[in-house]
């Protein structure tokens, strides 16, 4: 039972792991968009395991190609040759833009981004890094310094020679949508605060952990070129935004049409299992090969063969074109609601990568953050389960496995507008 569950959890897990809702739920089983408790009862899940969950929950394809390799070999590293890593490889490779085209495969997106961090400094032989404020990139102690919420910081030495810029939020933001204007915060950063020169700059194209803030447009072509004159690497981290979630396009850095030096990618990647990857190009992957780099798991056969399905599935079943026509009709659906409903100050994101932002006025843009938590409890009760977010924890963050269908938009939205009926 539950109840049975969260006693051991409370005994034997550390403390450090929070849990939604009041009565938190047990899940026991997921197929595609649905995740079923232990009574049995179905929650259309609009969350994903945390964007994670790309193609679906136990998609057949997946569980296929899973038990096939690990009834064949489960483990070897990257000592021996394995040809499911090879191919897998290659198939990532191919779905990159320009010169991009060298893989390196871990097991989260902090190590991603810890290992971005080391090439871009390794290639430049410069130190200091830009990233954005209210961004998320990690736990691990170097890609907490890039982290820029205090909920998700301790106290203690983490990611030396990390600057924090403005975030290019509109909605928020003091610039509103003017992307240009932000970026001269980090030319003002490079020559108040570093020796002229950067290594690198970090950001995600739509934050997640951050709420589902769009950067603002034109922010990336200005911050590129402000980066890239000071010497430094740019670095998408395309973790929650890669391939094809946005709808528009297959990986998020090309909604402001920029092409990145180094791009990370984690969670909707492997559909579940651990798996990450940094992708650069062989000139800059070049720099670590001066030395020996290691991973145990990166790169597995299993965790490969589920990351080729899932990039075969996205193909098949045309899943980009997909998130666009859900996530177009679902922001217009929530832009309707914002109408109705003062609650509602800001709707954002693009296909399904949506945030809904929640404000108790929506002159001053008071975070109304019990009422978000509220609303969340409501639908839960109706079933459906969204995420949360945002600097100040007021943001739904609507963010369904790829199978999403038009009617389960419906039935988040219906949910959503009853929920908010009964403030
Ligand atoms: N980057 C982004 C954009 C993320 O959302 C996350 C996880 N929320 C990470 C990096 C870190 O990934 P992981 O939890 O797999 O280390």
């Amino acid at each position: 039972s539950a109840e049975e569950v969260l006693e051991k959890r409370r005994k034997f897990m550390n403390p450090a792991m929070f849990l939604y809702y009041k009565k938190p739920l047990n899940i026991v089983e997921g197929k595609m968009q649905y995740l079923y408790d232990e009574s049995g009862k179905r929650y259309l899940d609009a969350f994903a395991g945390i964007v994670t969950v790309s193609v679906g929950h136990c998609h057949p394809e997946v569980v296929q190609a899973v038990i096939k390799q690990t009834e064949l070999l489960q483990h070897t590293t990257t000592i021996y040759l394995h040809h499911a890593v090879a191919d897998y490889a290659e198939a990532l490779a191919a779905k990159m833009p320009g010169n991009l085209k060298v893989v390196f495969f871990v097991n989260s997106g902090s190590e991603a981004n810890d290992m971005a961090m080391l090439m871009a400094r390794l290639y430049t032989k410069s130190f200091d890094i830009v990233a954005l404020r209210n961004a998320y990139h990690g736990m691990s102690p170097s890609t907490m310094g890039l982290t820029a919420h205090s909920t998700w910081k301790y106290s203690v030495p983490q990611g030396f020679g990390v600057h924090h810029v403005l975030n290019p939020d509109p909605y928020r933001g003091p610039f509103g949508a003017d992307g240009k204007l932000y970026a001269n915060d980090i030319a003002n950063l490079i020559e108040s605060a570093t020796p002229g020169k950067v290594a690198g700059f970090f950001a995600e194209t739509i934050q997640g952990v951050g709420g589902a803030v769009e950067l603002a447009p034109g922010y990336l072509p200005a911050a590129y070129e402000i980066i890239r004159n000071a010497g430094g690497l740019c670095i998408a981290d395309e973790v929650q935004t890669g391939f094809g979630r946005t709808g528009s396009h297959y990986w998020g850095f090309e909604t402001q049409d920029v092409l990145p030096d180094i791009v990370t990618m984690a969670k909707g990647i492997g559909n579940g299992l651990p798996l990450a990857a940094v992708v650069t190009t062989p000139e800059i992957a070049s720099v670590l090969a001066e030395r020996l780099f290691f991973n145990t798991y990166g790169g597995n056969p299993v965790c490969s063969a589920a990351g080729h399905a899932v990039l075969k599935i996205l193909d098949k079943e045309q899943r980009q074109q997909h998130c666009a026509t859900v996530g177009n009709h679902l922001l217009a659906r929530l832009r309707a609601l914002q109408d109705k409903y003062e609650l509602i100050g800001n709707v954002r994101g693009r296909g399904l990568m949506l945030g809904v932002e929640f404000v108790t006025d929506r002159v001053a843009k008071t975070p109304a953050k019990n009422e978000t938590m509220m609303v969340m409890e409501r639908m839960k009760d109706l079933g459906v389960l969204v995420g949360k977010g945002g600097r100040h924890g007021n943001a739904l963050r609507i963010k369904p496995p790829m199978c999403f269908t038009l009617e389960d938009a419906d039935f988040l939205v219906d949910a959503l507008d009853h929920s908010l009926s009964t403030f």
